[in-house]
């Protein structure tokens, strides 16, 4: 299929006069401004993360574990404070601060620090032909300074997953925060050096795409970027420029499959928590529903009642009554969600619940939205929305949905609900997406032991879990002899030597067994 990705959407700017200029989503209250990192600043930072990297390198492993469980016990400590930041910056729920963001951090150091050593201990490589001979080894050596860039929708759990994996493999970091949420890394790093560990190890450089841009061309070794297919795609051309290793975690249009047989109850929740969650704005955020038509009328009447009783509102004023869903991180992003409502209505979409986009003195909410007849042709189905909208259609047989699933240019998580976990896994099998979930939805980001990622548009490599761990080291091979012998195939080349490869070959290498 044709990919139907628009350009990067044109958002009015909140960097003025070298200063980001930000308000809480929530509430519309101004933030004070906080200074741009320039491009020279941003080469300070590598330089001084470089030096930073060799003491580091330097220490032994307890003394490193030492210092991130150090971290981890400061987050915890210090939790209510970074919820709070994290609801007026983000404008997030709480209980998604504490669970969605904080959580995951705390087991992810917990994990790692406890790991690495293990993961990254030398790993012998037994050679099939020349074993006896020689051995070799895999030495996982540190990068030097990993450059991460990051988005706005998970501003501490995104950036800090990579951070903590860089420092656990031995290497600095330095991150470039969201424009429109760098404040709550600020506090990370105030975390950080609490714990001991050098200010100068993890650089945070608040800026927007130009103190990014600057942080590739920088002396970074690698770069890890989570944001939109437009900037992964100038991210990714500017590392090859430089020759550096790059992992894009790009955007997703992420389609969940309900079987005839699923628990109809169970599948409705799930798929009304995976679209409102974090008011939609989840790169794996449920974002086309298929449902076989014999049990579609049913389904989205679930589906109608519980979206209905989602509870919407400002999170810090709603205190300890909680809300559900919060309110939304970016201006533009409104307009684009707005823009996709209108395209499915003029095309003769249905909107079950929900639909409003409002919001008093510069706060901004969009309701979780229900939608039915929507057709294939309409943007609300093809391209990223990350807002709280729900598409839901029909299907006729397990092959039209498995076909529409994959109709996609992206492909970041996808999900299949059945009572039959095995006829789920032959669905899932055949999904192209990084992440199949059966009877769940969006959590395993939170799982340090498991990679994260896409395919298609959706992303280049891996991040999280031992893979990750890996990736962000240089594999160093070290080869060496078991017995003192000179190898047949040196100099000087002579028949009898030919003669014996040739035989040898033959030999080994014949028929189906050899
Ligand atoms: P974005 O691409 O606009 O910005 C991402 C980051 O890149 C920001 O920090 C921005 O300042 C920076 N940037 C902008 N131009 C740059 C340049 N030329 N060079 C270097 N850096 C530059 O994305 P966004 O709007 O912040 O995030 C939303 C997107 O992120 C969605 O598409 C979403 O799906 C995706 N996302 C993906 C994942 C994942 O794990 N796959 C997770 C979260 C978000």
């Amino acid at each position: 299929m044709e990919p139907l990705i628009r350009p990067a959407f044109a958002r009015p700017s909140n960097l003025v006069d070298g200063a980001i200029r930000n308000t809480e989503p929530a509430t519309g209250r101004p933030f004070p401004d906080l200074p741009i990192t320039s491009p020279a600043e941003v080469r300070e930072v590598v330089g001084r993360a470089r030096e930073a990297q060799r003491r580091w390198a330097a220490l032994d492993w307890g003394e490193r574990r030492k210092k991130l469980l150090a971290f981890r016990d400061r987050l915890i400590a210090r939790t209510d404070e970074v919820v709070d930041l994290l609801v007026r910056e983000n404008g997030k729920a709480r209980f998604e601060a504490l669970t969605h963001e904080i959580f995951p951090i705390v087991d992810l150091t917990n994990f790692f620090a406890k790991r690495a050593r293990r993961v990254l201990r030398d790993e012998k490589i037994p050679l099939h032909l020349f074993g006896p001979l020689k051995a070799s080894r895999l030495r996982h050596e540190p990068r030097g300074v990993i450059g991460v860039i990051s988005p706005w929708n998970f501003p501490f759990s995104i950036p800090m997953g990579d951070v903590i994996m860089a420092l656990a493999a031995r290497n600095a970091v330095v991150v470039k925060p969201s424009e429109w949420t760098p404040r709550i890394l600020l506090l990370a790093k105030e975390l950080l050096v609490e714990a001991g560990i050098d200010p100068d190890l993890v650089g945070v450089v608040p800026g927007g795409g130009e103190t990014g841009a600057a942080l590739v061309e920088a002396d970074v070794d690698m770069v890890i970027f989570t944001g939109s297919v437009a900037t992964g795609r100038k991210v990714g051309e500017a590392c090859g420029r430089r020759l550096i290793p790059y992992v894009a975690e790009l955007g997703g249009k992420d389609p969940a499959i309900v079987l005839p047989d699923a628990n109809l109850d169970h599948a409705a929740r799930q798929v009304v928590w995976g679209a409102f969650a974090n008011s939609g704005q989840i790169c794996a955020s449920v974002e086309r529903v298929l449902v076989h038509e014999s049990i579609h009328d049913a389904f989205v009447a679930k589906v109608v009642e519980l979206a209905s009783a989602v509870r919407q509102g400002d999170p810090a004023a709603a205190g300890e009554a909680h809300v559900d869903v919060g309110a939304m991180v970016v201006p533009s992003q409104v307009d684009l969600v707005q823009r996709q409502l209108d395209d499915a209505k003029s095309k003769g979409a249905r909107i079950l619940v929900g639909g409003g986009v409002h919001g008093e003195g510069g706060a901004r909410f969009i309701e979780p939205t229900v939608l039915v007849d929507v057709t294939s042709d309409m943007e609300i189905w093809r391209d990223e929305t990350f807002g709280p909208c729900l598409p839901i259609r029909p299907y006729r047989d397990v092959e039209e949905a498995i076909r529409e699933a994959n109709d996609s240019a992206f492909g970041l998580s996808a999900y299949v609900f059945s009572r039959s976990v095995s006829r789920a896994d032959a669905v899932a099998r055949r999904l192209e997406a990084g992440t199949v979930m059966i009877n769940d939805v969006l959590y395993t980001h939170a799982l340090p032991e498991t990679p994260w990622g896409g395919v298609k548009q959706s992303g280049i490599g891996r991040v999280h879990g031992i893979q990750g761990l890996k990736d962000l080291c240089e594999v160093r091979h070290v080869n060496r002899p078991r017995l003192p012998m000179v190898p047949l195939w040196m100099f000087p080349y002579r028949e009898r030597t030919f003669r014996a490869f040739r035989y040898g070959m033959r030999k080994l290498f014949r028929g189906p067994l050899g």
